[in-house]
């Protein structure tokens, strides 16, 4: 129970990935208000784990919700010692085709939402005496993919964000750290079939709690990092596999 009286917020925790952290951070004791915009989905979730868990509607894009967020974890369960930014959202689309309202939904959704984050749940770290931000950024933020520009953009943006932050923080004692899963089983992957993964050295897809497994070891063990990558993709981002001679 390394997390035992500490606050957490997980963003876009009500499936997926998300839910996989909040479900890691409370088994380790952490008090964890899920936020979401499926508001059944979270709802049902904090049910489910009980009184360290709650849940509440929060779009990350929504300024004063996130003020509104952060004075509320802290009433509830005291000052916010880790912040995981995991909301996101894909689209499809190449430069040429993407409509930009598209591109820019997806900027402001996956980048924006972290910056703001980042910057409403900052003083609630202070008074929590310091802690950890994990960025879910992707390997979306380590190589390009076509038809992802507007994801790409995001995740890469997401990653060097993660740098300023942990440079800013530092004195506050708060490490950041960014998260780069290849590709997960979750509903965001749904339509995905098993050729995504044949190439890669460990030839499958995730679990959401691989991902979360990382998390939880960011959060409490890896006190001698910031400002960097931690990776959880089955080697997809290691190379490509090129045709025999
Ligand atoms: P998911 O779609 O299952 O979950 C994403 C969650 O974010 C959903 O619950 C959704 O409602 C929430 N969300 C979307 N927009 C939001 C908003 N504006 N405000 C608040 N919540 C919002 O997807 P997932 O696979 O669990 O993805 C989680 C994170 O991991 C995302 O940032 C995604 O980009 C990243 N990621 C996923 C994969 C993968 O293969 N699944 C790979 C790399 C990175």
């Amino acid at each position: 129970m390394r997390l035992a009286g500490k606050t957490a917020i997980v963003t876009g925790g009500a499936r997926g990935i998300g839910a996989a952290v909040v479900r890691a951070l409370a088994a380790e004791g952490a008090r964890v208000l899920v936020t979401d915009v499926l508001d059944d989905e979270g709802k049902h979730l904090a049910d489910e784990l009980g009184g360290n868990v709650a849940y509440r509607h929060l779009d990350v894009t929504d300024e004063a919700g996130w003020r509104e967020v952060v004075a509320a974890a802290e009433r509830e369960f005291g000052p916010v010692a880790v912040l995981v930014n995991n909301a996101g959202i894909v689209e499809f689309g190449t430069i040429e085709a993407q409509p930009p309202e598209s591109f820019r939904r997806v900027l402001e959704v996956n980048l924006v939402g972290a910056w703001l984050g980042m910057r409403a749940t900052l003083p609630s770290l202070r008074r929590a005496g310091g802690g950890c931000v994990v960025n879910i950024s992707s390997t979306a933020g380590l190589l390009g993919y076509t038809n992802l520009g507007g994801y790409v953009a995001s995740k890469w943006a997401l990653r060097g964000l993660t740098k300023t932050a942990a440079l800013e923080f530092a004195r506050d004692g708060v490490r950041v750290v960014s998260v780069h899963p290849g590709p997960i089983r979750t509903p965001m992957t749904g339509g995905m079939g098993d050729e995504l993964t044949a190439d890669q050295p460990i030839a499958r897809f995730g679990e959401p709690e691989e991902v979360a497994a990382m998390v939880r070891f960011l959060v409490t063990e890896a006190t001698y990092s910031t400002g960097t990558e931690f990776v959880v993709d089955g080697g997809a981002a290691t190379g490509v596999v090129a045709p025999a001679a």
